[in-house]
């Protein structure tokens, strides 16, 4: 290549706490304009739009800023991969790809670059099988043309965008996650080792990120393990750079060693996730089937923390997703609980808990504290189970049916912002009935007190729920509404010594369904927005957006 060589300037862009800076390149266009480009922690290439020439550009770039590496037209893409990475090797049968920026590419960049689509990482992972997923400077990775994307003269087929790759965050930033560990083993067994960052702690940055424990004694407790694991005396100490091991039994399933059936799971869902076409059903949401939960009530108030107690709050919020998708869309919405004394109405001021809430199948169920709460809780679902039903039976199509249930956590207080919480297709069961004297006079349970499940049908569950969840924290980041930080999609609850799907979710026959933790009540910042009556409204209608966005193909 003819060009000036890459000058590395200092990063002069501040990165998010948990996210390496992003790397900043100077080169110059063919014309001899000066330019920089831009390679960023999961979100990729993108290059200074002002002085490249035209044939640079897809029709569709908008130069007033940073264009995006995929709206640079092939002759583009060539050059700026070629400014960036002037050690690759362009060759007949491939290209040799040097590291040179191990803190900000990951296998998956480099799948997204060169192949056309970051879910191509594990393809690019078998033609490379001595390196380790851990990007080390100076590795060079082969990328055959059989790879290669066609716009950089390949033969890879084109990726498949109908589903394009913003609407799968989720799985690039897992990606990524998985590609900051090396696995290792020493006398103490099996471990994935983390270097810590500027500014990261072992709660969130490790245990919170890497594992599934979320609830403030588990990630307490696993961080002490770790630290001890890892040679820590003092965990207040830690300086950057440290190296963190953490025993391969407590991973999340993504981030279990290649082979490991945890990460075996986790690619099959994400492969579903690819597959599954999305429902169309317009923007006025015709056709579709909406079952709101609220949870907890009555004499159950669910986490309290900082002056606020759960019900009355994610109460107030599905009474305002209610009233929002009734004014503003042709969707048929029930409720699972009503309280009494204020019917389906949303407050501005929430002063003290109601103590009367009702399940409301037929007779009603009054969460009294008569039955255990265990009741009430599996009536939810059986109730919106036997409404599915009967839309079913009407004609109604059973792909559009979504099941919501409505929470707020107590986590660790570093946490902070929403989770969002999908039925795990590996921990639902296969068939299940709701016995038990207590329920009995329940029309709604003698009707559909019992489920079943195919494996297909656990597999689509969990992948609509993720597609739905993807959909949701788009809305809520576009109005500035707190996401959890790290990996907010989460498909198991873990705690003390089990681990589970909640069980709304779990036996819900719902095609689509979710539990969203809204907000963590521990979290002071967290407790003020729901206490803000202006909040709550905004993160319904963030809610509403989502369900309209989502179903749109
Ligand atoms: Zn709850």
């Amino acid at each position: 290549m003819n060009h000036a060589a890459v000058l590395l300037l200092p990063a002069v862009i501040v990165a998010a706490a948990q996210e390496p800076a992003p790397v900043l390149a100077q080169t110059r266009t063919p014309e001899g304009k000066a330019i920089l480009l831009r390679l960023q922690f999961r979100k990729g290439l993108s290059v200074e739009g002002k002085a490249l020439p035209r044939a640079f550009l897809t029709k569709a770039a908008d130069v007033s800023g940073w264009v995006s590496f995929e709206n640079l037209s092939p002759q583009g893409k060539r050059w700026a991969l070629a400014a960036l990475f002037p050690e690759d090797q362009w060759r007949q049968e491939e290209v040799r790809h040097r590291v040179g920026h191990p803190d900000v590419e990951s296998v998956w960049t480099m799948a997204a670059l060169f192949t056309g689509h970051g879910q191509n990482y594990d393809r690019l992972m078998v033609e490379n099988p001595d390196l380790p997923e851990k990007l080390r400077e100076g590795d060079v990775w082969r990328i055959p043309r059989s790879l290669l994307s066609a716009d950089l003269g390949g033969t890879g087929k084109r990726p498949d965008r109908s589903q394009p790759e913003d609407e799968l965050d989720d799985e690039a930033r897992v990606a990524a996650y998985r590609g900051m560990l090396s696995f290792g083993e020493d006398g103490q067994g099996k471990y994935a080792a983390y270097r810590l960052r500027k500014g990261e702690a072992l709660y969130s940055s490790v245990v919170i990120r890497y594992t599934d424990r979320v609830d403030p004694k588990g990630v307490n407790e696993l961080a002490d393990l770790i630290a001890k694991r890892s040679g820590i005396t003092d965990v207040r100490g830690i300086q950057p750079g440290q190296v963190v091991k953490i025993p391969v039994n407590f991973l999340a399933d993504p981030f279990q060693s290649e082979g490991s059936s945890g990460l075996a799971e986790e690619r099959e869902v994400r492969a579903e996730v690819r597959r599954t076409v999305r429902v169309e059903a317009g923007p006025m949401l015709k056709g579709v089937r909406i079952i709101l939960d609220a949870g907890h009530g009555g004499v159950d108030p669910g986490a309290r923390a900082n002056g606020l107690w759960e019900a009355d709050f994610v109460y107030d919020i599905t009474m305002r997703v209610r009233r929002l998708l009734e004014q503003e869309t042709e969707a048929q919405v029930s409720s699972t609980i009503r309280y009494p004394g204020l019917g389906f109405k949303s407050r501005e001021a929430i002063r003290t808990p109601s103590h009367a809430a009702e399940i409301l199948t037929n007779p009603p169920f009054a969460v009294d504290g008569e039955s255990p709460s265990a009741v009430s809780v599996h009536l939810r679902w059986v109730l919106a189970n036997d409404l599915f039903a009967a839309f079913r039976k009407t004609q109604g199509d059973a792909q559009k049916t979504l099941f919501l249930s409505f929470h707020a956590d107590s986590l660790h207080p570093s946490a902070r912002g929403s989770m969002i919480y999908v039925p795990g297709a590996a921990l639902v069961p296969s068939t299940f009935a709701l016995g038990g004297a207590r329920t009995g006079l329940v029309a709604e349970v003698r009707r559909s007190g019992r489920v079943t499940f195919t494996g297909r049908e656990k597999l689509q569950g969990e992948a609509r729920s993720r597609q739905f969840s993807e959909a949701l924290l788009k809305a809520l980041r576009k109005d500035s509404i707190p996401i959890h930080a790290n990996r907010p999609i989460r498909n198991v609850i873990y705690r003390g010594h089990g681990k589970w799907v909640p069980a709304v979710i779990r036996y819900s026959t719902g095609a689509t369904k979710a539990l969203i933790e809204v907000a963590n009540l521990t979290n002071e910042d967290d407790a003020a927005n729901l206490r803000d009556p202006d909040f709550r409204e905004r993160y319904a209608a963030a809610v509403v957006n989502a369900i309209r966005a989502y179903y749109r193909k």
